[in-house]
């Protein structure tokens, strides 16, 4: 049995190394050593291993609180079959991230409530497991943020900030259109990004309205030269997931029905 002052010693050394997880586990590690006739050595790697896994989860966690998501919903959460437009397995080969590794981009077009936004958080989350760095902004707060930035005089450094993430999801581009200097901004920060770090881009707008959505057509096509030269297009079509009880209990029309009926008008 190790005497009182011997395991004060000890813990004391530990503390000064910053190891403080094995200060807490250090006397029931002692314990368990001596109750299972452990070696020194079996003894030492059980003690530094749950260092180590107490360290892998707190920078988790912070790259979990720094990523900033809407919500924490997983692949796991992702019901494919309400939403027969999406090839599962390219959402799960998505998941390997090779596209991160390779800065390639992933772009996902549809209507409201179709599960964008959840299956870029559900693939943020596998990056973030990777040990990757993500960023999650919309495309409102991106751009009022730059905005801001540009204001002050600091559009540099900020725009460096959101360059750094191995990834970063730009949610809702189109729901609401740009002026000039908030287009100009974009345009920077994906050219910056372009071939260097991975983007994930949700839309309800088709490429082919971008040019009004940046109030520039020129623009639109040059940025999206650069989005698409190396990306992923999932394209959804379907019913909100929002209005699944809905459409269950027949209060609600499908999206496909509405469109079929406009289309009959
Ligand atoms: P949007 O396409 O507008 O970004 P979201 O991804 O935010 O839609 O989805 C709206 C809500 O419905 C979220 O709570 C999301 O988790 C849920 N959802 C959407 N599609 C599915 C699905 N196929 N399976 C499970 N939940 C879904
Ligand atoms: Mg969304």
């Amino acid at each position: 049995m190790t005497d009182a002052l011997t395991l004060a010693k000890a813990q004391e050394a530990l503390q000064e190394l910053g190891l403080n997880r094995c200060v807490d586990l250090l006397a029931p590690s002692a314990e368990w050593a001596s109750e299972n006739d452990a070696t020194y050595i079996g003894f030492l790697v059980r003690l530094l291993e749950s260092e180590i896994d107490e360290r892998r989860t707190r920078r988790l966690q912070a790259k979990l609180r720094a990523a900033h998501f809407p919500y924490h919903k997983t692949l796991a959460d992702f019901d494919f079959s309400f939403q027969p437009s999406i090839d599962e397995r390219q959402i799960r080969e998505l998941a390997h991230l090779s596209f991160v590794a390779d800065g390639h981009n992933v772009v996902m077009l549809g209507p409201p409530g179709v599960g964008k936004t959840h299956l870029s958080v559900a693939l943020g989350l596998e990056a973030i497991a990777q040990g990757l760095s993500v960023s999650f902004v919309t495309m409102q707060g991106l751009v009022s943020d730059l905005r801001r930035a540009h204001a002050e005089n600091r559009l540099e450094s900020r725009i460096k900030m959101y360059v750094k993430p191995k990834l970063l999801i730009c949610d809702e581009v189109g729901y609401l259109p740009l002026d000039a200097l908030d287009a100009a901004n974009f345009f920077r920060l994906v050219s910056e990004r372009y071939e260097r770090g991975a983007m994930i881009i949700t839309s309800n707008t088709g490429f082919a309205n971008w040019g009004s959505v940046f109030g520039d057509p020129v623009l639109a096509s040059a940025l999206l030269d650069r989005i698409l030269h190396h990306a992923t297009t999932i394209n959804i079509r379907g019913n909100s997931f929002r209005m699944k009880d809905k459409l269950r209990s027949g209060l609600a029309q499908s999206h496909v029905g509405v469109v079929a009926e406009q289309a009959t008008e």
